[in-house]
């Protein structure tokens, strides 16, 4: 239903305006949704289901949250008070709990304009001072990034000693899957499911990865949530990264 409201409401208004009112439409599409059993912690928004989707799981109809932004939220909210944080292609809606959590100083950095943010940073040179930063979230951008061994080592130097780093790619079982003769977007798109990602990694592979450049690792590991009220994946694992 998700879907074809979209379409509807696409259809009879100018993408112009749709763009200034995201808010208002998701509101609208929101209504449909409402209810007691599962909540956004994000948004705050009671439903009675959330939106399913294949790739990014329960969507939160009223602020588009996926489960890996909301999972994120309950690790981090009680910890940014007085911290420099530095967000990496960040959501509009996990951006939206962080700009009122207190933080010391929040960035917010995209390096393909795909996202709304404060700099264009880019990683694998990144223009920030050495021992800055107290939390930095870097979600699903390394499996775009050529140089990421570069980037893992630009992080941890931005990184001030105790700082967190949270990490995480889409996760494959085994070793990291990589190959640098797959370069066209279809190739890509079969053997590491995206047009635009240049590897899978494991788990495994991308902590020691991490490590390399200096990291002490922690996975965190999560199954299934039998009541999942705040509609998370099945499964999900969120590295912690942290600099002694
Ligand atoms: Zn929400």
């Amino acid at each position: 239903m998700y879907q074809s409201l979209k379409k509807i409401i696409k259809g009879f208004m100018p993408s112009g305006f749709l763009n200034k009112n995201e808010t208002l439409l998701r509101s609208c599409i929101a209504f449909f949704y409402k209810g007691g059993t599962y909540q956004c912690n994000l948004c705050g928004f009671k439903l009675s289901k959330f939106v399913v989707t294949e790739n990014f799981g329960s969507i939160c109809p009223k602020c588009g949250s996926i489960s890996r932004n909301r999972r994120l939220w309950t690790l981090i909210k009680d910890t940014l008070k007085n911290k420099k944080v530095l967000h990496f292609s960040p959501s509009h809606s996990l951006k939206e709990q962080i700009q009122k959590a207190n933080t010391k100083e929040y960035i917010t950095t995209d390096y393909l304009g795909e996202f709304q943010a404060m700099k264009k940073l880019n990683i694998e040179a990144i223009d920030e001072p050495d021992n800055y930063y107290d939390v930095i979230i870097c979600y699903h951008v390394l499996e775009h990034v050529a140089q990421d061994r570069k980037a893992m080592q630009e992080l941890y130097r931005i990184l001030k000693p105790n700082g967190v780093c949270y990490v995480q790619t889409p996760f494959k079982e085994g070793d990291n899957y990589e190959d640098n003769t797959i370069v066209t977007e279809a190739d890509r798109l079969k053997y590491f499911g995206q047009e635009d990602h240049l590897r899978i990694y494991s788990v495994s592979g991308l902590s020691n990865r991490l490590q390399e450049a200096g990291f002490k690792i922690d996975v965190l590991d999560y199954e299934e949530d039998a009541k999942n009220v705040l509609g998370f994946l099945k499964k999900e694992s969120v590295i912690i990264a942290s600099k002694n």
